[in-house]
C-alpha cells in the first residue's frame, strides 16, 4: 500500500477552505500539491519495514557495547500532525558476535521517525527492531525531542525537551553498564521512570542546556 496523494491534496484543500475564503488565491493554488509531495517524504517510513535494513554480520571477537549518539531525526506527532524533532542515542551489546553496520542504526531511527508517531512508541519501536534482528545482550535507546505541539502552542516554553528511554537486558540488570552508556551519551542528568517490562522515561526540562542536552 502506498500513500494516497490525491486524498491528501483534497484534505489540504479542505483545511485551506476551513481557514478562510481565500483558498483560490494564486499564492495557495499549488499548496495542496506541495503538501502531498512533502508528506510522501515525511511519512516515507509508513509503508516500509525498518527491520529489513538491519543486515546482521558475525564478528565473533566483538562483544563490547556499540553506541551511536546524536542521531538527528524529524517525526510527526499523530495527535496534532505537528513535528517533533531531536536526537536519538542507540546502544546495544552484541551476543555471539551478531553486529550490524553503524549507519544502519541511524537509518532505523530515521524510518521509525518518518511515520505518524508518539515519542514513547518510536523509542520502543527502535529498541524492538534491534532486539528482533540482533538478539543482543541488551539495548538502550534514549530519545530527546522538542514537540511543536507543545512549544509552538505555548503550553511549554520554547525549547523544552521531552526525554524517553527503553532499557533492556544487561543495560537494565547492570547499573555500571548502564552508567557507562549514559556517560557516553552525556545523559547523566536525565530522570528515567520505569514502567514494568518496557521502561519509558520522560522528563520535560524547563530549558535546554547549551549543546542540546538538558540541565
Ligand atoms: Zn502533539
Amino acid at each position: 500500500m502506498a500513500i494516497d496523494q490525491e486524498k491528501i491534496r483534497k484534505g489540504v484543500r479542505l483545511i485551506l477552505e476551513g481557514l478562510g475564503p481565500n483558498v483560490e488565491e494564486r499564492t495557495l493554488a499549488e499548496t495542496p500539491d506541495r503538501v502531498a509531495d512533502a508528506y510522501v517524504e515525511i511519512f516515507r517510513g509508513m509503508h516500509t519495514e525498518p527491520d529489513e535494513l538491519i543486515k546482521v554480520f558475525h564478528e565473533e571477537a566483538y562483544d563490547e557495547m556499540v553506541l551511536v549518539k546524536d542521531i538527528s531525526f524529524y517525526s510527526m506527532c499523530e495527535h496534532h500532525l505537528l513535528p517533533f524533532h531531536g536526537k536519538a542515542h542507540v546502544a546495544y551489546i552484541p551476543k555471539e558476535g551478531r553486529i550490524t553496520g553503524i549507519s544502519k542504526l541511524a537509518r532505523v531511527v530515521e524510518l521509525h521517525a518518518r511515520r505518524l508517531q508518539v515519542q514513547e512508541r518510536m523509542t520502543a519501536e527502535i529498541a524492538n527492531s534491534l532486539t528482533r534482528m540482533l538478539q543482543p545482550r541488551g539495548v538502550l535507546v534514549v530519545v530527546q525531542a522538542e514537540h511543536l505541539c507543545m512549544t509552538m502552542r505555548g503550553i511549554k516554553k520554547p525549547g523544552s525537551l521531552t526525554v524517553t528511554s527503553v532499557v533492556t537486558g544487561l543495560f537494565r540488570e547492570n547499573p555500571a553498564t548502564r552508567a557507562e552508556a549514559m556517560m557516553l551519551i552525556d545523559a547523566r542528568s536525565y530522570v528515567f521512570v520505569q514502567h514494568g517490562g518496557t521502561e519509558l522515561g520522560r522528563r520535560t526540562a524547563a530549558e535546554p542546556a547549551p549543546g542540546g542536552g538538558t540541565t
